[in-house]
């Protein structure tokens, strides 16, 4: 197959770890015939820098007819004063907004040499294996109005989803617990809020179109316990903005470093916008030190979602496994045993054990 993809490096160590995912797809494509094609574009300070907007209108054009978009991280400290920078809409929220990716993938894999790096007992953690799905345009996130009153002495925020927003990021959970186990936690907070009660409806109604996804309620606080108690009772979690963004964070702690989680934004159609979970740690920035799995496991991820790759996908998630298994890692990961390695060389023994 052949695809076009945009590469978004971005700030800090952005456009290291994008050159580790690039070689490795480079090599993925090699192996199974595949061509793909790689744009390079501007986005955050890089953007800023070249063309004084974080979000250049080239950008989103490049990336509205991409089959697939890969994003580094953006933002640092030397961008915190510029004022285009401080509207976020104009930048990330921007070009996922523009792109209408309203459903985030986050799994939540524990790689068995990594276990030990949980704070968490190795009990607990090794073998958990969860999707978190989060929806991602609607909610307190996006609600208006959203402003103080009364001269500064009272504030509002709104929650407000409408019902095509729930099912279809509804029907998002389904659809990947039918790739997965088969098991599907929606959480809510139905027992207060009226956007929860209707969530919870709209899930009980999808169940009958998935006889064979076994679905559970939770609220979110109980949830929020569950998955430090007992993460291996989770598969996919599916829930709205608030509460994914808060759980996903929760569940990141459970497989040790934040270098190694990758993420995805995709709508229905496939198109889809994949980083790592990480933001671009400028205090390792250029020093060749960064985990570039988190980079290298979200294109695996691209290639899953987006181009329906799933044999490509898996040869990249273990052979990054076979990596950490056989010692390699990175200096993020603390692991007291192995052999610390570079960015760029820490991509070229997951190439070589593709
Ligand atoms: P953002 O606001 O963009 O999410 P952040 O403040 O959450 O950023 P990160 O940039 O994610 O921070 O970095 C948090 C810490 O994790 C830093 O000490 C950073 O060096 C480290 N870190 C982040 N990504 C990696 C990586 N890929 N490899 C090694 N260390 C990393
Ligand atoms: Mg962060």
């Amino acid at each position: 197959m052949r695809k076009q993809i945009i590469m978004l490096p971005g700030d800090g160590v952005g456009r290291e770890i994008m050159e580790g995912a690039k070689a490795v797809l480079n090599a993925v494509a090699g192996e199974y015939h595949h061509e793909f094609i790689f744009h390079e574009h501007a986005i955050g300070g890089d953007a800023i820098d070249r063309y004084g907007i974080p979000l250049p209108e080239e950008t989103v054009k490049a990336c509205g007819s991409a089959d697939a978009v890969l994003l580094g991280a953006v933002g640092g400290p030397k961008w915190d004063d510029v004022e285009a920078a401080k509207r976020p809409e104009r930048g990330l929220l921007g070009i996922r907004k523009s792109l209408g990716l309203f459903a985030n993938l986050r799994p939540v894999t524990g790689f068995s040499s990594l276990v030990h790096s949980s704070p968490l007992k190795t009990e607990i953690v090794d073998g958990c294996d969860i999707l978190i799905v989060r929806e991602l345009t609607g909610g307190l996130y996006f609600g208006t109005p959203s402003e103080r009153r009364d001269g500064g002495n009272s504030v509002v925020d709104t929650l407000r989803y409408t019902r095509l927003e729930i099912e279809r990021i509804v029907e998002k959970g389904f659809e990947s617990a039918m790739m997965r186990n088969g098991r599907l936690t929606s959480v809510d907070k139905a027992n207060v809020l009226e956007s929860s009660r209707m969530w919870r409806e709209v899930v009980n109604e999808k169940a009958q179109h998935y006889p064979d996804v076994e679905v559970e309620h939770l609220l979110v606080d109980a949830a929020a316990m569950k998955l430090i108690t007992n993460p291996k009772q989770f598969d996919v979690i599916v829930t709205e903005n608030l509460f994914g963004d808060i759980l996903s964070d929760e569940a990141s702690v459970l497989t040790g470093s934040l270098g190694m989680l990758p993420s995805a934004s995709v709508r229905t159609d496939g198109v889809g916008l994949y980083e790592p979970v990480h933001g671009s740690a400028p205090d390792i920035a250029g020093q060749d030190i960064a985990n570039p799995l988190g980079m290298i496991l979200s294109s695996a991820m691209m290639l899953r979602h987006s181009f329906g790759m799933e044999d490509e996908a898996e040869e990249i998630e273990r052979a990054v496994n076979d990596t950490l298994e056989a010692g390699f890692h990175t200096a993020d990961l603390d692991l007291k045993k192995g052999r610390i390695v570079g960015t760029q060389e820490m991509a070229k023994k997951v190439i070589e054990n593709l």
